[in-house]
């Protein structure tokens, strides 16, 4: 999958591409990104991208302008139509980062990671945010992180970035490890169990700190057990609504909370 990100700063995306385990799926291939800076697209010797807002108020707006030439040069790159009639189904999905979005959650997440999904057009806003006749346009999604205000739209788009990448095949060292995290289908949405290594006992701030003796049993039933039962304490004490949901599916019984 292919995702091409119009912003203003690709100094602060580039880094992240080559460092970590999510880099296996960006040098590898299973995950392909494209920075385009948005100033590239501007006109004039100051390559303008934004202008004061209509109807006064502090703050400036990204233009429409530079960001449509953008967003078709994406297009034409990707051998799509430069627009997309009207009416015509999403080829690829132009998603803008902004509070207005849907959150972020694993759902979205496994959408866009998903082995046939075409990746996406992912547009980082900046200053007051985007001219909305851009929006009306040429986006499709809008994402949220969560209900802050950040600076632009590029924390939001790595975010993303990482998330889909570890999700892919052959990114983390071991397969089963995506499915063991907090909000997967594969434990039932809930969240994620305590972990423990070495040493077995820990000399901290409050004397010495043991593992739960479980954990050495070696007793890979019990372990499993062990570890569902305190997801199902862990989920109903931080997040009762992802609980609430579990057993609204079905996946957690009555029998499992016992
Ligand atoms: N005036 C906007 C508002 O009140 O909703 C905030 C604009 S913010 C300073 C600039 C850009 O940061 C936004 O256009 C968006 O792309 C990005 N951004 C800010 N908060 C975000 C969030 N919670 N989730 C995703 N993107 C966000």
């Amino acid at each position: 999958m292919r995702f091409d990100i119009i912003t203003l700063f690709p100094e602060l995306i580039e880094p992240y591409l080559s460092a970590g385990v999510t880099r296996r799926a960006f040098a590898g291939g299973a995950v392909t990104v494209r920075l385009w800076p948005l100033r590239d697209h501007a006109d004039g010797h100051y390559r303008r991208v934004d202008d004061r807002p209509f109807g006064g108020g502090p703050g400036m707006v990204m233009m429409a302008e530079p960001l449509y030439r953008c967003w078709r040069a994406i297009r034409v790159d990707r051998g799509l139509d430069a627009v997309r009639a009207p009416g015509a189904p999403v080829d690829v999905p132009t998603v803008l980062f902004s509070p207005a979005g849907e959150r972020l959650t694993h759902a979205v997440v496994a959408r866009y990671a998903a082995a046939d999904a075409p990746g996406a057009i992912l547009v980082c806003g900046r200053y007051e945010g985007v001219d909305q006749r851009f929006i009306d346009a040429c986006v499709d999604a809008q994402i949220s992180l969560g209900d802050f205000v950040l600076s632009g739209g590029e924390i939001a788009a790595v975010a993303l970035l990482d998330a889909v990448a570890r999700l892919q095949p052959g990114v983390l060292g071991d397969a089963a490890s995506a499915e063991q995290d907090s909000f997967n289908p594969a434990v039932d949405g809930l969240l994620d169990c305590p972990h423990y290594t070495r040493p077995e006992v820990w000399e901290g701030p409050h004397g010495p700190a043991g593992v739960p003796p479980v954990l050495l049993s070696g007793h890979h039933g019990q372990i499993a057990s062990w570890r569902r039962a305190q997801r199902l304490l862990a989920t109903a004490r931080a997040r009762p609504d992802l609980l609430a949901e579990a057993r609204a599916r079905g996946v957690v019984t009555p029998a499992d909370e016992r």
